[in-house]
């Protein structure tokens, strides 16, 4: 039996929360990525995976970072070992064995901006033709032939409120409605929609969030 899911629901996976708003930081001595996202009042989590942060002892001053949904640039005050005052860590999660790889190739564009605006997943450069695999066991709740921009595309819902998104399809091979495994093969490649040459567009989303698919792949 299909289950029908409200536009509404499927619009807001696919426009998320927050365009293109936000500012550059560039980091300063001392700074901690914790103590930058608690300056601006951003999750940690956020500013990790939009800058493909996956380790912070990787920040190191002077190079510049996005920060998201916020508008102007502020002075960060670095930790100076107040007593009492104890430096939090900076904890970025990350789960390398959620989803599978749905396609082996090339990551030809990464997860976050791209040219000033967003890139709301990652792109695996492949044949024409390659046969996509879910990425982990779910139930197909958007199937779509030619949605402007994404082309031919795919929406798993998972759970957790995980969702994954594979666009630029060549071939759609699932329906609406229909529940797969982990690696069952889903469409194959193609650069419909606006694609430029034959590649996977790949999307994480959990909830109404836009997550970086590198953080959640072998
Ligand atoms: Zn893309």
């Amino acid at each position: 039996m299909l289950k029908r899911y409200p536009l509404f629901l499927l619009l807001m996976i696919l426009s998320g929360c927050f365009g293109g708003r936000g500012v550059y930081h560039t980091i300063g001595r001392g700074e901690t990525l914790w103590r930058i996202s608690r300056t601006y009042r951003v999750d940690i989590q956020e500013v990790a995976e939009i800058n493909n942060i996956k380790d912070p002892t990787e920040i190191e001053a002077g190079k510049r970072i996005f920060i998201p949904g916020v508008s102007r640039v502020r002075k960060v005050v670095p930790y100076k070992g107040i007593p009492g005052e104890k430096e939090k860590e900076d904890k970025i999660v990350i789960e390398r064995d959620r989803f599978s790889w749905p396609v082996r190739g090339e990551l030809i564009s990464q997860f976050g901006l791209r040219d000033g605006s967003r890139h709301d997943g990652i792109d695996i450069k492949a044949e024409e033709g390659t046969l996509i695999k879910a990425a982990d066991k779910g139930e197909a709740i958007y199937v779509n032939s030619g949605m402007r921009g994404y082309g031919n595309i795919i929406i798993l819902k998972h759970k957790d409120d995980f969702y994954t998104v594979y666009a630029h399809n060549k071939e759609n091979l699932v329906k609406t409605g229909e529940n797969v495994e982990k690696g069952a093969v889903i469409g194959s490649v193609g650069d419909s929609g606006n694609a430029d040459g034959c590649h996977l567009h790949f999307e994480v989303r959990q909830g109404k969030n836009k997550r970086n698919p590198l953080f959640f792949l072998p």
